[in-house]
C-alpha cells in the first residue's frame, strides 16, 4: 500500500505537455529510435505519439490502463532503486480518465498489430486487428473534455500550452541520442505544419546544431564536470560575453539523467552566476545532470539533490573549456 500511495502522490497530468511527456518517456523506455508526435488543433482535438519501440505484449493489454497496475512494480522491489526519475506510473490510466484513449501496438512476436480501445475507468472495451509495423501508437482525443472548468481553461490557453509542448519536444530532440523526432500540428483548415524535425544524431553537440543551428552552437562552450558521489554535469553554456540581454526560456534546458526536468531554482542559480560574470547577460544553457539512482528517491526531487551541489563553485570555473572537479574541491 505504501508504494501505491507514493506513486499516486507523484502522478501529474496537469496539461498538454505533461500528457505528451508521459507518452514520449514511454516511447524512449521502449527503446524507440523514431518518435512522431502529431497534433490536431494544437492538441485540443487530439494528440498522437507514434514510436518504433518494442511494442506491448498481449499479456498486458487488459491491465494496461487500470489504476494501480504498474508493470514496473514487479521489476523493482522498492522505489528507492528506480533509476528513472520520470517514473510515476499510471500515465495510461490517467489519460483514460482525462480523454479518449486508443492504442495500436505490435511486438516482434506478433504478425499483426492490435487496436485497443479503453473506457474512462481504464477497462479494455474493444480489441481488434490492425496493420502496423512493430511499435506503439497512442492516441488521445478530447483531453479534458469531460472536465468543464479545465476544458475551458485548456481552450483559453491553448497557444501557450502548445508553445510549452514544442519547447519540451525541443528538449527531447536535444538530449535523445539516436532518436529521430518529428512533431506536426494540423489545424482545422487541414494545413499541416511540421514544427520539429530531427534525424537523431549520436551526440548532444550535433543535436544542438540540428535544433538551433551552427551559428548558435558556435557561441557555446562545453562543460563536463565530475561533481561528488558519482554525480556529473555535462552540457553547453554560452561562452563568456556571448549571452543574451534578455532571458530566453526556449534556450535553456535542464536534464537529469538525460530526461528533461523543470527545475526553476537550478535555472535561476545558473542565470545569476552567469549574469554576475558577464554583466547582466543570460546564457543559453543545455545542462544534463547525471545522478546515480541512490542519490534520489521519489520523495527527494532531483532539484534538491542538485541544490546541494556547489553550483557557484562549479560554474565559476567557466572560463576554461573543460573541468574535472573532484569531491574534495567541490566541497570547499
Ligand atoms: P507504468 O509505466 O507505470 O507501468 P503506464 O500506464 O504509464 O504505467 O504504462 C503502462 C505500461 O504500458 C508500461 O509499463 C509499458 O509496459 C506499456 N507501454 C506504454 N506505452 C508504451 C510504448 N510506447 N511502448 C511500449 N510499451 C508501452
Amino acid at each position: 500500500k505504501g508504494v501505491v500511495h507514493k506513486i499516486c502522490a507523484g502522478q501529474v497530468i496537469l496539461d498538454l505537455s505533461s500528457a505528451v511527456k508521459e507518452l514520449v518517456e514511454k516511447s524512449l523506455d521502449a527503446g524507440a529510435t523514431s518518435i512522431e508526435i502529431s497534433l490536431i488543433d494544437y492538441g485540443e482535438e487530439s494528440f498522437q505519439v507514434v514510436d518504433d519501440g518494442c511494442g506491448i505484449s498481449p499479456n498486458n493489454f487488459k491491465v494496461l490502463a487500470l489504476r494501480h497496475h504498474t508493470s514496473k512494480l514487479a521489476e523493482f522491489h522498492d522505489l528507492q532503486s528506480l533509476t528513472m526519475f520520470g517514473f510515476r506510473g499510471e500515465a495510461l490510466s490517467s489519460l483514460c480518465s482525462l480523454g479518449n484513449l486508443t492504442i495500436e501496438t505490435r511486438t516482434k512476436n506478433e504478425a499483426v498489430a492490435t487496436l485497443l480501445t479503453f473506457d474512462r475507468s481504464g477497462l479494455l472495451i474493444k480489441e481488434g486487428k490492425t496493420a502496423r509495423k512493430i511499435g506503439t501508437t497512442v492516441t488521445v482525443k478530447k483531453l479534458f473534455a469531460n472536465l468543464p472548468v479545465r476544458s475551458k481553461e485548456f481552450h483559453r490557453n491553448i497557444r501557450k500550452e502548445y508553445g510549452k509542448l514544442v519547447s519540451l519536444l525541443n528538449a527531447y530532440a536535444l538530449v535523445a541520442k539516436g532518436v529521430r523526432m518529428v512533431c506536426s500540428n494540423t489545424t482545422g483548415k487541414n494545413t499541416k505544419s511540421v514544427v520539429l524535425k530531427t534525424q537523431g544524431s549520436g551526440s548532444l553537440k550535433d543535436n544542438i546544431i540540428t535544433v538551433f543551428g551552427m551559428d548558435t552552437f558556435s557561441c557555446l562552450e562545453p562543460i563536463s564536470l565530475c561533481i561528488s558521489g558519482g554525480c556529473k554535469l555535462d552540457g553547453f553554456l554560452s561562452k563568456s560575453g556571448h549571452g543574451s540581454g534578455r532571458y530566453m526560456s526556449d534556450r535553456q534546458f535542464l536534464f537529469v539523467n538525460g530526461r528533461p526536468v523543470d527545475m526553476p531554482k537550478v535555472g535561476k542559480i545558473v542565470n545569476e552566476l552567469y549574469k554576475g560574470a558577464n554583466s547582466r547577460q543570460f546564457p543559453i544553457a543545455i545542462l544534463d545532470f547525471t545522478l546515480p539512482s541512490r542519490a534520489c528517491d521519489v520523495n527527494v526531487t532531483p532539484a534538491r539533490v542538485i541544490g546541494q551541489f556547489n553550483l557557484g563553485f562549479i560554474l565559476g570555473k567557466l572560463e576554461k573549456d573543460l573541468f574535472i572537479v573532484d569531491q574534495h574541491a567541490a566541497d570547499e
